[in-house]
């Protein structure tokens, strides 16, 4: 049986308790949230803290908010409190999407966004989703607060904005009127971690043409949006041919590896074909269903 390396524990009550316990053990400490990633580290000797600080008892942390203009999702919502919750549906059908398809209803229940997003694994959804909407996050430290968005947040595999000393408090998602969002992915089995995925965000006019458009990929080697295949969708109206063009840049962007989950021919055919599919319904979300040409 694997076992951790020895390590103190501390339970905080409030992100000023936490960053407190943080700045007194210094790099040693690391925080907790759902433990779904930190604790089969630890277990693996991957990650060896002297102390581990618990965040689960800071209420402040676990709230969904709307509010006019954006959604504030609290960095200790679980995976499952996001899919269960009624608004991040209606407002952003890509993130009910996306947690559909992440592990299991064990990792669901106690696996959080913020721990997700500080993780950074290469394979994991919400950075996408994020990522496609365009959120920012909230990062608490001895200074006080600051927000960062998406594309500085993400600084690579497991490589975040984020100190050893600070915290994620909050998401930030900005609510677009127009707005259609999905994510598909393919996994060798139900709860596993993505072969690839795609996700897209389109913004519709009221003449349905594209004013927005973010289009992104899991587990496919690309860091951040797609940024050629989102510029030749605005201005424009949905249609096959269009998405197909798209899709096919995004495809070019990405740089998958091969290992145990497929060879780069197979994925770079998955980045392509994802990408389509997210987008031919980003696009009926958005309203625009029938304008969508040959779909
Ligand atoms: C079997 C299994 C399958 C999985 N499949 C998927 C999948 O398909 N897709 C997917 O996206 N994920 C998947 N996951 C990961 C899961 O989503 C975890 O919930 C997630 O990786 C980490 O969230 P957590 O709350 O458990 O973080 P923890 O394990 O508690 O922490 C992870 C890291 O983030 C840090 N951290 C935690 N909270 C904060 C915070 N508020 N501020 C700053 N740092 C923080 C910790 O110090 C640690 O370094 C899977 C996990 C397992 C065990």
């Amino acid at each position: 049986m694997q076992v951790p390396a020895p390590f103190d524990y501390a339970r905080a009550t409030s992100v000023a308790e936490a960053l407190e316990l943080l700045e007194r053990h210094g790099e040693e400490a690391r925080l907790v949230a759902g433990g779904h990633s930190l604790l089969p580290m630890m277990k693996l000797r991957l990650a060896r803290p002297d102390w581990v600080v618990d965040i689960n008892d800071v209420a402040e942390l676990r709230h969904i908010t709307e509010e006019p203009g954006r959604l504030r999702v609290g960095a200790l919502t679980r995976h499952a409190e996001l899919l269960g919750s009624e608004v991040v549906g209606r407002l952003f059908p890509i993130v009910h999407d996306a947690e559909r398809v992440i592990a299991d209803p064990v990792v669901r229940n106690r696996g959080t966004i913020g721990g997700s997003l500080a993780q950074a694994d290469p394979a994991e959804d919400l950075t996408t989703v994020c990522d496609v909407l365009r959120a920012e996050v909230v990062i608490a430290g001895r200074d006080g607060e600051r927000v960062v968005a998406m594309p500085e947040f993400h600084r690579g595999p497991y490589e975040t904005a984020c100190a050893q000393d600070e915290i994620v408090t909050e998401v930030r998602f900005p609510v677009r009127a127009g707005q259609g969002s999905a994510y598909e992915k393919v996994e060798r089995r139900v709860g596993d971690w993505a072969v690839a995925a795609a996700g897209a965000a389109l913004v519709l006019d009221d003449g349905g043409a594209i004013t927005e458009a973010a289009v992104g990929l899991t587990a496919l080697g690309l860091e951040g949006l797609a940024v050629e295949a989102a510029a030749v969708l605005v201005g424009q109206r949905p249609d096959e041919a269009l998405f197909a063009e798209a899709a096919r840049l995004a495809a070019a962007a990405s740089a998958p590896v091969e290992d145990g989950r497929g060879p780069v021919d197979y994925k770079r055919h998955l980045a392509d074909e994802l990408t389509r599919r997210v987008l031919r319904t980003a696009a009926a979300r958005a309203g625009a269903l029938t304008a969508v040409q040959g779909g």
